[in-house]
């Protein structure tokens, strides 16, 4: 979309200025923004593939801690591990101040798992940016989405453009993300929000009510 409003045409012009990802908030993601596998095979034998460790695990719970590298990791069955191809997702995020404005970057990581010899790829790439403004105006900069069957959907050689204000896919995906534990907050959000807040669920909508109610007890 075209922008129309004075905060959309900043936005834009902010949006071209937005720095690559450092090196150790990618470190972090590859090990913090995925719940990693535990790969069960039909005799229960259960392997880690990020330390090897084999393991022999019948139990019914969904994660399991390895007991090699204490890592909590989720369990797949073969069959669905051979299905999802070894690879799964995350998202994660990144909370900085740009120009006086809390911004919000969301990314997805995918890794694929090689069970033989650990290896594993990674991709990353960035799905929305919210830009919320001291006063409690939103921007979303966001790769488009392809209509299709799933929610997340979009398409590789999109572009990171103005979306409008509240989008509620790139809403969900901006809370539902693993947020980098080094984050930088504007001064009315950092006086107003709780340690409760800061961790809670519902990142992104949570900082524009916090916001919205900061600025109307002023
Ligand atoms: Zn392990």
């Amino acid at each position: 979309m075209k922008p129309k409003t004075t905060y959309q045409k900043r936005i834009v012009k902010l949006n071209k200025s937005v720095e690559a990802l450092s090196e150790n908030i990618i470190e972090w993601a590859k090990e913090s923004a995925i719940t990693h596998p535990a790969v069960r095979r039909k005799n229960n034998v259960t392997v880690c593939p990020m330390c090897g460790n084999a393991m022999v695990y019948a139990g019914n719970a969904r994660k399991v801690k390895c007991l090699e590298c204490e890592r909590t990791l989720q369990v797949i069955e073969a069959d669905t591990w051979k299905s999802i191809k070894g690879t799964l997702k995350g998202w994660f995020s990144t909370l900085g101040v740009i120009d006086g404005l809390q911004v919000q970057r969301t990314f997805e990581i995918r890794c694929r798992y090689f069970m033989k010899d650990r290896k594993r790829e990674y991709s990353i790439r960035e799905l929305c940016r919210h830009w919320l403004s001291p006063d409690g105006s939103i921007a979303i900069t966001a790769l488009p989405r392809l209509m299709g069957q799933f929610m997340d959907s979009f398409p590789f050689n999109g572009k990171i453009e103005l979306r409008g204000s509240s989008q509620m896919v790139y809403d969900y995906i901006a809370d539902n993300a693993e947020v980098y534990p080094e984050y930088q907050l504007i001064p009315l959000l950092s006086h107003s929000l709780t340690l409760e807040d800061r961790f809670g669920y519902g990142r992104q909508t949570n900082l524009q009510k916090v916001l919205d109610i900061a600025n109307n007890t002023q």
